[in-house]
């Protein structure tokens, strides 16, 4: 599997970028720091609003560079995605998932449902699949233990080729979520033949809900219509008591962001899962 992405690597040539010196170096940076295991992952706890308990967990990537010091994933994703370099860093967090989970399982720890975000370059490979399987495969991990985001933006593409894609996707017991929901082309008239399992709706519209009446009319809107289509509602970046009130009273089914809890490193993450934390 290494070998076929190095492969794919040596297609890409990081001065046809034309970008800055500072994007070439970050560029060779990111390339060190993932042989140097330079990167971890946070988790994310996300509540079902039905029973206020953990549900589910978001992994977002982290880079603690040895001089730079942190360096956000909105820095360097956005670069990766250019360079070429994301499927491998996608493989790489998709890896490191898997091996977390099948060490929470060895120590008896019952993970919650994992959800990795994918970029869609990795998403519309042919050979997705095989590399899910594959990973997944290496710690006898199924499935069925982690979700996909994928942003809005991949549905702009070929409508048959992703909906074959998510197909074959969902058939792994893999579900989906549509990421960043309100803020691509995509309307939840486009989605509703899609195999998808959840919308989160993007945190520009949580923002205001207790302040503006618009987004007010919109997040309902759209709860309204997931739900006739069967979706699951998912709202992120909620950062106040009254934000969440106005979702439970929306009927939304689940919450995510700081006023519930940050995104955690493994450990104080699993102290969460022992206390069986409600909200
Ligand atoms: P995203 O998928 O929309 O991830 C949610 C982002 O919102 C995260 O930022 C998270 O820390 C932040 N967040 C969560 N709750 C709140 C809140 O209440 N208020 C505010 N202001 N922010 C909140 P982060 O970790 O910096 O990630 C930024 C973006 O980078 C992500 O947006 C995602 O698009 C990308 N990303 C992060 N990790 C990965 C990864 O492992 N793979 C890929 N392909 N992309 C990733
Ligand atoms: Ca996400
Ligand atoms: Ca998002
Ligand atoms: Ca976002």
């Amino acid at each position: 599997l290494a070998k076929k992405q190095e492969r794919d690597l040596m297609f890409y040539d990081p001065r046809a970028l034309n970008e800055t010196d500072h994007s070439i170096e970050l560029w060779q940076e990111m390339q060190k720091a993932l042989d140097a295991d330079h990167f971890y992952l946070v988790f994310q706890p996300l509540f079902d609003l039905k029973d206020n308990a953990l549900i589910s967990a978001e992994v977002l990537i982290r880079w603690e560079h040895p001089e730079k010091g942190f360096i956000s994933p909105a820095q360097f994703i956005p670069l990766a995605e250019q360079s070429g370099l994301i499927s491998r860093l996608d493989a790489w967090v998709l890896e490191a998932a898997a091996k977390q989970i099948r060490n929470w399982l060895d120590r008896q720890l019952t993970p919650p449902r994992i959800a990795v975000n994918l970029s869609g370059i990795s998403f519309l490979r042919p050979d997705f699949i095989e590399t899910l399987t594959t990973i997944f495969g290496k710690y006898d991990v199924s499935l069925d233990h982690i979700e996909l985001e994928l942003t809005e933006g991949v549905l702009i593409d070929d409508l048959d080729r992703i909906s074959n894609q998510l197909n074959s996707i969902r058939a792994t017991g893999v579900s989906i979520s549509i990421d960043d929901f309100g803020t691509g082309y995509s309307s939840l008239s486009r989605i509703k033949n899609l195999a998808i399992d959840n919308i989160k709706i993007d945190r520009s519209f949580i923002d205001d809900l207790d302040t503006c009446q618009q987004d007010l009319k919109i997040v309902e809107a759209i709860i309204l219509m997931a739900h006739g289509l069967n979706l699951s509602v998912i709202a992120e970046g909620v950062e106040t008591q009254e934000q969440l009130s106005i979702l439970r009273q929306q009927g939304c089914d689940t919450v995510q962001g700081f006023f519930l809890s940050r995104p955690l490193k493994a450990e104080p993450f699993e102290e969460l899962l022992e206390q069986d934390l409600v909200i």
